[in-house]
């Protein structure tokens, strides 16, 4: 059998999980039972997956286990950005090779639009909404990166508003920053409200097991997934648990799990979203990716979500949430002097998955097991993407954006562990430090 070695272990402080509905866990599973279909992670890859798997194989019994509670991992503690734009950070403009960011466009929609028709379809609400984001910079480097993906998105025949410091206060209330462009395909959600939703509203043929996590499995002719109260015995395995794939012993020392970090303030009052001033919904990137991200909810909150830590084992560290949350108050604070009497409710981390190169995997692992993985921090639309379209790929489907994913290389190898845990920390360390004041 192989042995999982490490399994999720989120801290118990994300705002969004808290700040939505509560709901009741499916009930963990127990004893032994088959199926024709597993998926490990009920995250948004997992949750795209069983359902796609459940439409394209309406008779076939699908098994999703979760080893926590959906909503409480990754996929409900992010900053809530459904990106449709591809932004490749190698590239001079951001852009890079004209064909393949088309293709990645169109990926990121396909995840978008099957997100949007879901919550819409059930009814999930989750205040899914099209804002589109501004990508915002404070430092000369960064109006510098806006300059040039600006050229990028010319390329790209995407569009795109310049919008000035002076009237970009005017739309979010702080000073702060010279210069954002704003591109209006992204749509903002709160994500652990949306995962909840999705998961409730699974088809019929899905069963959703919570609060079980998958200790160890033995790979054959059919795939057998051992935990501490059964088995579950299954002709296909989906993995699509992100980092936690390489405890299942696949792209070991390919993916890196990084974690990142976000604050939630209390609700506004009104005096002080009077003081704020602005629109009532919005969603800020920083132009340096290491730099600021920053939200105003739909009730009136603000969220911070900035600094990572390299966490081989995928699980978050105590000292980090006390670290982070530190610089998360100097951030908020340098950019609404207005608010700085107003409390952060929540403080929380959350893993990525990461590659050197940039690379997801999708597509076949071993006999009978395949993946949707490493969505490099783009989990929203890239997660549902690929999830989908590996269960379309499964169904017999081809078409240009699955066989681009297939001809992927997939993540590259990382350094020696030893002087990866050193090396991955210092630098990134070093590449906050670079941000400057976009931090
Ligand atoms: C603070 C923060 C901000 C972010 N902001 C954004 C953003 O604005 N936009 C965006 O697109 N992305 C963002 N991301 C990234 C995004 O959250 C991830 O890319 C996304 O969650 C990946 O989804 P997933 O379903 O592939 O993996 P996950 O959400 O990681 O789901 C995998 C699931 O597998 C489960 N699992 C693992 N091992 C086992 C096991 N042994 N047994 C059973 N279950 C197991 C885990 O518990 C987990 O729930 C952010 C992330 C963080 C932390």
């Amino acid at each position: 059998m192989h042995k999982v070695t490490s399994l999720p272990a989120d801290d118990s402080q994300c705002g969004w999980y808290h700040t939505s509905a509560v709901r009741t866990p499916r009930p963990g599973h127990e004893g032994v039972r088959t199926a024709r279909w597993a998926i490990i992670g009920a995250g948004l890859t997992g949750l795209a997956a069983a359902r796609r798997l459940a439409e394209r194989f309406p008779n076939d019994e699908i098994v999703l286990i979760e080893a926590q509670e959906v909503g409480f991992g990754p996929s409900g503690r992010n900053a809530g950005f459904a990106i449709d734009l591809p932004h490749d950070i190698g590239a001079d403009d951001y852009i890079g090779d004209i064909t393949t960011a088309r293709t990645v466009l169109d990926l990121n929609l396909v995840g978008q639009q099957y997100l949007k028709q879901t919550v819409e379809a059930h009814g999930i609400d989750c205040h899914l909404r099209a804002s589109g984001k501004y990508q915002a910079a404070v430092e000369d480097s960064g109006v510098a990166v806006l300059d040039a993906y600006r050229r990028g998105l010319d390329k790209l025949g995407q569009a795109y508003e310049v919008v000035d410091g002076e009237v970009l206060a005017s739309h979010i209330g702080t000073r702060f920053y010279r210069k954002a462009l704003f591109t209006p395909g992204t749509m903002l959600v709160q994500p652990s409200a949306m995962v909840k939703g999705l998961a409730d509203t699974l088809p019929a043929n899905v069963t959703l097991y919570e609060h079980t996590p998958i200790t160890g499995v033995d790979y054959g002719d059919k795939v057998t997934l051992h935990h501490a109260r059964g088995q579950i015995v299954a002709d296909t395995l989906l993995l699509t648990n992100n980092a936690f794939a390489m405890h299942f012993g696949f792209l070991r020392g390919r993916m890196l799990p990084i974690f990142t970090y976000g604050s939630l303030t209390r609700p506004l009052t009104l005096q002080e979203q009077a003081a704020l001033g602005g629109k009532d919904f919005w969603g800020l990137i920083p132009a340096h990716p290491f730099g600021t991200t920053l939200r105003r909810t739909h009730d009136n909150r603000i969220l911070v979500r900035n600094s990572f830590s390299y966490n081989a084992d995928g699980q978050p560290r105590e000292r980090c949430l006390r670290r982070f949350v530190k610089r998360h108050r100097t951030s908020f604070e340098r950019r609404f002097p207005m608010l700085k009497e107003v409390p952060f409710d929540y403080t929380w981390g959350g893993s990525l998955a990461m590659s050197r190169n940039h690379e997801s995997q999708f597509g076949q692992l071993a006999p009978n097991v395949y993946g949707a993985l490493c969505c490099n921090g783009l989990g929203i639309t890239r997660g549902t993407a690929t999830g989908k379209l590996l269960a379309d790929w499964l169904a017999g489907e081809r078409n240009p954006v699955i066989d681009f994913l297939l001809a992927s290389p997939g993540p590259n190898a990382n350094p020696p562990a030893l002087l990866l845990d050193i090396g991955v920390n210092l630098n990134l360390a070093w590449t906050q430090f670079t941000a400057g004041q976009e931090c």
